[in-house]
């Protein structure tokens, strides 16, 4: 099948979503990917922050191969190994004491807020209820995290949105402005993805932090886009130095596979009990298979060079043309353009042969974080012939 049969087949059946970009992933290796009829492209987006290790890597087939070939799926009625082992690794890592599993960020977020409401309810009973978000925040795309996400243009449609959610500037007297004696959580990224790469303050994070401990407001992490190594750290908040009370996580956990997790730390460990919450899909044994396979090799080798190549490229895309900033952390990377649309530039790049995304006005850099010296180059070159046109 050709591309244009694709593009029509897709657009005849699949519900029109989706403003993709105009071209078919078929197979790769590492950082280069492949469409069907063998156009090849450098990958600096790993499908959204997710195929952390690039496509086809060894081990990461192998561990999820293994799986697959003693049980897909089994229900969370009874116990697997993979699921018990990777709570066991992420609370290692991190000092949470439970997890829960789901399948996505959206869900992990969603999880996240009944959790804050329940540990608010069991302790100060009802009404305190209320969680504040960000401005310009991206936090998912089900009733809950839509009405999360601080975007006014998301806020459109689907009314009613769910009641006791407030917005604040991204910065520590934003946040306290909006915190009120209802307030049950804050929750915001360190380095809002969507909303542009923007990372936030380590003082005002630091504020934030110390202002919920004092009036026992639950601080939630949404490290959906910015965990797994992605910043350079294995969590962001890990760099800022704060310990949240709940963690969520996803895209890049499982290495490409679907599988969205909630920490729960000190106060939140026990919040949620039999009944409360749940899901078919959650913690299935291959994506947690997988999700060992990916965790357990981000150690401290891969992130300092995680931060090597952050500074490499940070480097070279100072240096371009019509680049009037680079923001975010790691390889998380958003370049402000000069006279430029980043749709534009994104559309022109992938002509050349090289994925990258935007956000908001920005255009956004997540390549695996196995990305190649020869991969980062590749890619570099093209882009500085796009800005340069
Ligand atoms: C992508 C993203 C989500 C939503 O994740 P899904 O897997 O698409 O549901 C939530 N929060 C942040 C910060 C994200 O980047």
């Amino acid at each position: 099948m050709d591309f244009r049969e694709l593009k029509e087949k897709d657009g005849a059946y699949v519900a029109g979503t989706y403003n993709r970009f105009s071209a078919d992933i078929y197979e790769g290796k590492g950082a280069t990917l492949r469409s069907e009829d063998g156009k090849e492209y450098i990958d600096f987006g790993s499908g959204i922050a997710v195929n952390s290790f690039g496509v086809n890597d060894e081990a990461w087939k192998e561990a999820v191969i293994a799986q697959i070939n003693k049980v897909q799926h089994a229900s969370n009625n009874y116990y697997t190994r993979p699921q018990a082992e990777l709570a066991e690794l992420l609370c290692k890592r991190t000092g949470a004491g439970k997890v829960f599993f789901s399948n996505s960020g959206a869900e992990a977020n969603e999880c996240a807020i009944k959790t804050a409401r329940k540990y608010s309810f069991d302790k100060y009973g009802e009404g305190r209820y209320h969680i504040v978000t960000l401005k310009n925040s991206f936090h998912g795309r089900t009733m809950a995290t839509l009405t999360a996400t601080g975007q006014d243009a998301m806020h459109k449609y689907f009314m009613p949105f769910l009641d006791g959610f407030t917005y604040a500037e991204p910065t520590f007297a934003g946040v306290k402005a909006e915190c009120g004696n209802g307030t049950c959580a804050v929750m915001l990224e360190l380095v809002q993805g969507e909303g542009g790469v923007n990372a936030l303050p380590v003082d005002d994070v630091k504020k934030i932090e110390k202002f919920c401990k004092e009036r026992d407001i639950l601080l939630i992490i949404d490290e959906v886009q910015t965990g797994n190594g992605r910043t350079g750290s294995l969590y962001a908040y890990m760099q800022y130095g704060i310990s949240p009370d709940i963690v969520t996580t996803a895209k890049g956990l499982a290495g490409g596979l679907p599988l969205g997790a909630t920490m729960f730390f000190e106060k939140t460990q026990n919040t949620l009990t039999a009944g409360d919450h749940g899901s078919t899909f959650g913690g299935n044994p291959v994506s947690c298979a997988g999700a060992i396979s990916v965790l357990s090799r981000i150690d401290d080798k891969l992130l300092l060079e995680v931060q090597g190549k952050s500074a490499y490229m940070r480097t070279y895309l100072g240096r371009m043309p019509n680049v009037a900033g680079v923001s975010g952390l790691g390889l998380m990377i958003g370049l402000e353009l000069k006279n430029k649309n980043a749709r534009e530039v994104a559309e022109r790049c992938l002509e050349r042969g090289l994925i990258v995304l935007t956000a908001k006005s920005r255009l956004r850099l997540l390549p695996p974080l196995t990305v190649s010296k020869a991969e980062m180059d590749a890619g570099l070159k093209i882009l500085n012939e796009v800005l340069s046109e």
